[in-house]
């Protein structure tokens, strides 16, 4: 089993569950006592997000790099970074490691186009829904048709992220925002929808939606120890 390099705190409350379902999904593959061989490192996102806000994208990749050889002196044979939103810069991490880095973007689009699905709606930051980084990987390697939310609804997607979930508050009213969101979505051609940020998971599940759900987060997790036991 190769070693796996979680790279966490984006929020810690989704690295919790990135470490959860390593373990769980280990001991269902190999059975008994096994578990995920793994090194993390978890960051503190109050500086990441102030990073993120203010733009200052190269002094967060120069951060993440540190954080990324860090993670391969430890041991790990790759680096998954729990965010879909710093994969923004996830290219000059993996200028600077010489580990491989999985990248969350091409596990969700493989599994979305393994269900034969085209049109796919994305929630995320704002960030992940407006910028190329993640949604141009989805249809330029892909081939999806990717739709993403209004400019007000990306505006209650992206609140929601910061003032909430990254703080572990789960609150019924957000859900409601969020499925009707879907629904829009839906209505628009969406076949399905990529919850694009690692923390929607803990908000949306299955029966909020009339389409399928892909969860950026157990997709990441999931191909990470499909990775490790190959
Ligand atoms: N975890 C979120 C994501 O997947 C947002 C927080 C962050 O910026 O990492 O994009």
């Amino acid at each position: 089993m190769k070693t796996i390099g979680l790279i966490g705190g984006m929020s810690w409350e989704s690295s919790l569950e990135y470490y959860r379902i390593t373990n769980e999904t280990v001991k269902e593959r190999l059975g008994g006592l096994h578990s995920a061989e793994c090194v993390m490192y978890s960051v503190d996102f109050a500086a990441m997000e102030i990073l993120q806000r203010q733009g200052r994208w190269q002094e967060a990749a120069q951060h993440l790099i540190g954080v990324a050889q860090n993670v391969e002196k430890a041991g790990a044979n790759f680096v998954v970074l729990c965010t879909n939103t710093m994969h923004k810069v996830a290219d000059d991490i993996q200028a600077n490691i010489t580990i491989p880095l999985l990248h969350i973007a091409d596990a969700t689009a493989q599994r979305v186009s393994a269900t034969g699905i085209k049109t796919i709606g994305l929630l995320g930051t704002r960030f992940t829904m407006e910028e190329d980084f993640y949604k141009g990987r989805l249809s330029h390697s892909y081939g999806l048709k990717v739709i993403v939310p209004d400019d007000d609804e990306r505006k209650i997607v992206h609140r929601v992220i910061y003032d909430e979930l990254v703080l572990g508050n789960i609150r019924p009213e957000s859900r409601a925002h969020y499925a009707r969101i879907m629904e829009r979505l839906v209505q628009s051609g969406a076949e399905g929808i990529i919850l694009g940020c690692t923390e929607i998971g803990l908000l949306v599940h299955d029966e909020d939606s009339r389409v399928p759900l892909f969860d950026t987060t157990r997709i990441h997790a999931v191909a990470a120890v499909e990775y490790a036991l190959a």
